[in-house]
């Protein structure tokens, strides 16, 4: 997409700092980190969110995903890290370019990622769930 941050980023159009990069794939330096050393992976091909990118590039994505989280385990040492993924602007998706975040950890940095929990009333899990499954039945692998 002509105007898109991410497509732009991965045309090599707008500068970024870029840690990895394939035909398929490119992870690069989050300009705003919520902790240093925060990294953005991401297909080359504007899909919007999860549920639109295509299988086998989802699982091309996946793997540099697991290869740059390894990288940012070795190469800062970091003691633990999050893998963060935001579909829709209810889940705070920001960029409109499906994206995955690496935010390495250490123990006691004070980054808040806490939530509250919800308690569920006698078989509201099973309802829920019941949905989900209905759900997935009716969405089909691409694969
Ligand atoms: P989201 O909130 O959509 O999951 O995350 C978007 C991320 O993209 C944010 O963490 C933000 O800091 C990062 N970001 C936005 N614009 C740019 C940019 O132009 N360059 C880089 N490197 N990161 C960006
Ligand atoms: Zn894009």
């Amino acid at each position: 997409m002509a105007d898109c941050i991410f497509c732009r980023i991965a045309r090599h159009e707008v500068p970024s700092s870029v840690v990895y990069e394939d035909e398929h794939v490119i992870a690069f330096m989050d300009i705003m980190p919520a902790k240093k050393g925060h990294l953005l992976v991401v297909p080359k091909a504007h899909y919007g969110a999860l549920f639109d990118v295509p299988a086998p590039l989802l699982a091309k994505t996946a793997a540099v995903l697991q290869r740059c989280a390894r990288g940012v385990r070795r190469g800062l040492t970091a003691e633990g890290l999050n893998v963060l993924q935001s579909n829709g602007s209810a889940a705070g998706q920001v960029v409109d370019h499906v994206h995955f975040h690496i935010i390495p950890r250490r123990l006691g940095d004070g980054l808040r990622l806490d939530w509250d929990h919800e308690t569920y009333a006698p078989n509201e899990m099973a309802s829920f769930a019941a949905k989900i499954k209905e759900g997935c039945e009716a969405e089909r692998s691409d694969a």
